[in-house]
């Protein structure tokens, strides 16, 4: 719109026609698929399960639920939903609710109307201020959702039956909008009934007056599956309410996770150091996480993030680059022996069950072995190796740590030989602190397939025959 109308007759001049949320997100969304686009492009794995039934759910005006664990980004998927909101909508200037410029539904701004006229101003509300969000808590009142009567008001003289005595809560804030609810079941019952009045019936209730406020919000929620099925949890005609219920889901493929890490983890400016992470780490820190979503010592209904890939990524990634500003070194490349700067970053991530705190960090340590395992195996057929596991038998042996220097590991590769192929398969003229950790890598992989021994001392490990 080149220049927006600033008042209600201006704006009806236009022609504009406004309407109610549901409507606004499905002819913006009938838009996309016109134009090929693809919804929420940085919400990644999800193209053949939750996209499409977003999709329905909008095109069929449904209130829509979000069952998942923990960490797979529902509520990013909740806000991502603006996007199908229009930049920017029309509203009459000053109101609490963003009315609808030509229907206002309240007080103020019916009165309002009755006395401007064509000349009540309007203004225009982005999209970006047209979302809320709530996590549920058992201590989230009627008064921050939907209101309160305002004690100030009612002092001024007004009755506590009229409207304008009340001082709006957050959903109402939203009108014209979307109002999103975390881990809807652990609202109140008190609470889920208000918001269910507020959905079907169109009125709230505040301290036992019934006001009509026929609002426009699209009220999304979020809920761990198992809470919500619970009986109990949540009062049936709200869950009836609720026309999709849509499963979201941990990312189905290695390589989902690889790029979420990716995209999601933290980076700073590092001046100078150059940061690399070889695939097969890569898929290491995101197979960790595989596998506790697979551990039975781990509470499996809670889940296991995809936070948890994340940060230790990060973490991973921190002790590399300590390393190589201890070594003078200007790339930054994690290697097998920075894998233990991971415990901390996978502790909080998950519950277990039935051990002992103390026996936590051994769970940990036991799959990331696995994790090597199994990527050692889907790089390397352990034969690869004859040649250089032959060296080992003249009683030779290999010292490697995080705070060793890449160019001892390049003194040792070329001494044992047979691992130059590989190398310069892997990457052909590898540098020497990606050589390091490649070294590393098929050291601990061999030992895993016990085709080598280990000795561990402090930080230092010792692979010999
Ligand atoms: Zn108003």
């Amino acid at each position: 719109m080149e220049k927006k109308p600033k008042n209600a007759g201006e704006l009806r001049k236009t022609g504009y026609r406004i309407l109610s949320v549901k409507e606004e997100m499905r002819k913006n969304l009938i838009d996309n698929i016109q134009k090929g686009e693809r919804l929420f492009p940085p919400i990644i794995g999800y193209d053949e399960t939750v996209i499409p039934a977003i999709e329905n759910a909008i095109l069929s005006g449904h209130d829509m639920i979000f069952l998942g664990e923990r960490g797979q980004a529902k509520s990013r998927i909740m806000r991502h939903l603006i996007d199908l909101l229009d930049e920017e909508i029309p509203a009459l200037a000053g109101c609490e609710i963003n009315d609808n410029p030509f229907h206002p539904i309240c007080k103020r701004c019916k009165e309002l109307l009755k006395k401007d006229g064509d000349k009540a101003a309007v203004t225009w509300i982005p999209r970006e201020k047209r979302y809320a969000e709530k996590l549920a808590t058992p201590d989230v009142t009627i008064a921050d959702l939907i209101g309160e009567i305002d004690p100030i008001k009612v002092a001024e003289g007004r009755y506590l039956s009229d409207e304008l005595a009340i001082h709006y809560g957050l959903i109402p804030r939203t009108n014209r909008g979307i109002f999103s609810i975390n881990e809807l079941p652990d609202l109140s019952e008190k609470i889920q009934v208000g918001l269910f009045n507020l959905m079907e019936e169109r009125d709230i209730q505040i301290r036992g007056f019934k006001i009509q406020l026929p609002l426009d919000v699209y009220i999304v929620a979020s809920a761990n599956p198992e809470d919500y099925t619970n009986r109990g949890r949540i009062i049936t005609p709200l869950k009836d309410r609720y026309g999709s219920q849509i499963r979201t889901h941990y990312p189905l493929s290695l390589r989902d996770e690889v790029s979420i890490i990716e995209q999601e983890r933290h980076t700073f400016e590092d001046n100078g150091y150059m940061t690399m992470v070889p695939q097969f780490m890569q898929e290491i820190v995101a197979e960790v996480t595989l596998y506790a979503r697979k551990n039975p010592e781990i509470n499996q209904r809670s889940g296991v993030s995809v936070r948890m890939s994340i940060n230790n990524y990060e973490n991973l990634l921190s002790n590399a680059l300590k390393r190589a500003i201890r070594l003078e070194e200007k790339e930054v490349i994690p290697r097998i022996s920075d894998l233990y700067s991971i415990i901390p970053s996978s502790i909080g991530k998950i519950e277990t069950i039935g051990i002992e705190e103390k026996h936590e960090d051994p769970l940990i340590i036991e799959m990331v072995k696995k994790a090597v395992l199994t990527v050692f195996n889907r790089f390397y057929a352990p034969e690869t190796f004859d040649t250089f596991l032959k060296k080992f038998s003249d009683g030779q042996n290999i010292e490697v740590s995080e705070a060793t220097p890449s160019h001892e590991y390049l003194k040792k590769i070329s001494e044992f030989g047979g691992l130059n192929k590989v190398i310069s398969q892997y990457q052909p003229n590898a540098s020497p602190s990606l050589a390091a950790s490649l070294l590393e890598f098929i050291l601990e992989g061999l030992y895993l397939n016990r085709k080598l021994s280990k000795e561990e001392v402090g930080n230092t490990t010792l692979y010999h025959k």
